[in-house]
């Protein structure tokens, strides 16, 4: 796995937070951290979504947290899912690009969270990381270790 380019263009006044994978394969899981091999836990965080044609989506979605290494780790397929059935846009493209305070994220569902105040209580993510996943199933790298 490696780190992919960062954004260099931040959103949120909160400071980054998170190191973030989509993940692409739908039949991995993470139940362990891809960096740090720890056992991941089950988190539902409000996610701020730049959906190309359409703006900003605050989306709750349940991802997978480790806490030691703040890694966060999110299902393509879901998401793809959960946001088709929310905008309607031809093609479907868009940037996770960080986590929004959940007060604001309640304020959003109810139409009555501005711009602002999503970039007021935005936290963008650290750094974007993808993994590589073989046909066997994925491995952590450092095998032996735990
Ligand atoms: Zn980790």
């Amino acid at each position: 796995m490696g780190r992919t380019a960062n954004r260099r263009d931040r959103i949120g006044t909160l400071p980054p937070r998170y190191d973030f994978i989509l993940n692409p394969h739908p039949d991995v899981g993470f139940t362990r951290c891809a960096r740090c091999d720890t056992r991941t836990n089950v988190r539902k965080l409000p996610l701020v979504i730049h959906v190309e044609g359409f703006g900003l989506v605050l989306l709750g979605k349940t991802c997978r947290l480790c806490l030691r290494c703040d890694t966060l780790v999110a299902h393509k397929a879901e998401l793809d899912r959960l946001l088709r059935a929310m905008v309607s846009v031809p093609k479907l493209e868009y940037v996770v690009l960080g986590t929004v305070n959940r007060q604001v994220y309640q304020r959003g569902l109810s139409g009555h969270a501005s711009l602002d105040d999503v970039k007021d209580h935005m936290a963008d993510f650290k750094s974007y990381w993808k993994v590589d996943v073989t046909p066997g199933g994925w491995y952590p790298k450092n095998r032996n270790a735990g």
